[in-house]
């Protein structure tokens, strides 16, 4: 198949597309390149079958090009990671939605099926955790400019189903804390991309708060096999689908696994949220998915446990260093 990628040269959107490369499709990717990089296509760079066309997606005549011949889209672009969303909320807004709603326009106009990516933090602080998919939600107010994300990727989800009732094959993939190498620890702010580049340097580990919040982290290898089963199973049309790992871990267990699995004896470090992200935030004290659905209608389960994922990061990251 030929399938778009937008959002290619990102994180999970590279490793996307090593995947569908080595499965034997033709990929192009669309990526402006402000939150993705080049180097994260280096280990596929000069492929036969990967078309890399610099440009925005809500960009009409990117779009455009981007579209010919394409048979399945993955819509990855975003803006991503709560630093780069506190620096500039409406471009977010603007590149979220106003990119999500012409890829799907783009999609309907030529009968082209879509998977959107979607994000855990729209359960926002939860109603109850593990949290399933049809699970009310829980955000904060709009003065809290954290809340902005999750409301551009409800508002994606909601474009997406809209779309579903109009006739397109479209399904919605939300992610729960992917991790694993290519993590930027400046561009997205992911801590375990921060805490690995901390043990690194022989720096603290930063843990916000008390270290008592818990996530669940999902490696990047198992959020693409997950990605795409949704995208190509007829089962996943019209459904939004938790991709995540249902192993939940408080902030501090994590920090002392990353110095555990580092070797780095680093102290940890305890900051003020305040601190950190300013007087207007709001943490999520909670997150872990409830990942029945994806189960049953994927027959999709992360694979990839905590531990070894963080070693393979970390194995990846002094690899980097080195070059
Ligand atoms: N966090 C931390 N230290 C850091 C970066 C993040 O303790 O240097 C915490 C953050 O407060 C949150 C969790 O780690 O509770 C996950 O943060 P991240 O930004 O990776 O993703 P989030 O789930 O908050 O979107």
């Amino acid at each position: 198949m030929h399938v778009l990628v937008t959002g290619g040269a990102g994180f999970i959107g590279s490793h996307l597309v090593e995947r569908l490369l080595a499965d034997g499709h033709t990929v192009t990717v669309l990526d402006d390149l402000s939150g993705g990089r080049r180097e994260n296509l280096a280990p596929v760079g000069d492929h036969p079958r990967l078309r890399l066309i610099v440009g925005d997606v809500t960009d009409p005549a990117a779009l455009g090009a981007a579209f010919e011949g394409v048979e399945l889209v993955f819509h990855l672009a975003a803006v991503v990671g709560i630093p780069r969303v506190l620096a500039d909320p409406l471009r977010m807004i603007r590149v979220n939605v106003g990119g999500t709603e012409r890829v799907l326009e783009a999609c309907a106009a030529r009968g082209v099926p879509v998977c959107v990516a979607s994000s855990s933090e729209v359960y926002g602080k939860g109603i109850r955790w593990p949290a399933a998919e049809d699970d009310d939600l829980r955000l904060g107010p709009p003065t809290v400019p954290r809340w902005a994300y999750a409301v551009s990727k409800l508002l994606d989800e909601h474009l997406a189903l809209a779309w579903a009732r109009r006739g397109l094959s479209v399904r919605v993939v939300r992610y729960f804390n992917v991790y694993g190498p290519r993590a930027d620890p400046q561009g997205y702010g992911y801590v375990i991309a921060r805490f690995m580049e901390q043990a690194w340097r022989g720096e603290p580990l930063t843990v916000y708060g008390d270290g008592r919040q818990t996530r669940s982290f999902i490696y990047v290898e198992d959020a693409v096999e997950g990605t795409l089963r949704a995208g190509v199973l007829p089962a996943a049309a019209g459904h939004v689908l938790n991709i995540g790992h249902p192993e939940e871990i408080s902030i501090l267990a994590l920090a002392e696994k990353v110095r555990a699995i580092t070797g780095r004896s680093v102290p940890i470090r305890f900051l003020p949220l305040a601190e950190v992200y300013g007087p207007d935030f709001e943490e999520v004290p909670r997150r872990v998915p409830d990942v029945s659905k994806a189960r049953a209608l994927l027959g999709f389960e992360a694979r990839v446990t905590l531990d070894e994922g963080l070693q393979r990061t970390w194995e990846w990251w002094q690899a980097c260093q080195r070059v």
